[in-house]
């Protein structure tokens, strides 16, 4: 449940609202201006995806030839599946 009053700011917070709309303090943020900093900051999936992409780019520029041979695994591996099941349901 939201305070009445933002702890942080004093601005009024709506009923239902789950965070202060004038400075963005939360629940989770505990009503507190620190850590309504933090929350600004957060996309950390989007970060990690980011960052996933940008290490397997790097690797297939660095190593050009090291990547193709798993996906063509990948994909012999995905073929084979869907042959296994065509007999089963054939
Ligand atoms: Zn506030």
């Amino acid at each position: 449940m939201p305070p009445d009053t933002c702890p942080n700011c004093g601005a009024p917070v709506p009923a239902g609202s789950k965070a202060c709309p004038e400075c963005g303090s939360d629940e989770e943020t505990g009503w507190s201006d620190a850590a309504h900093a933090d929350n600004l900051g957060i996309p950390d999936e989007n970060f990690d995806y980011e960052e996933f992409v940008k290490r397997e780019f790097d690797q297939e520029g660095s190593v050009p030839r090291g990547v193709h041979w798993a996906w063509w695994l990948v994909a012999v591996v995905l073929i084979l599946v869907f042959i296994a099941f065509w007999f089963r349901w054939g």
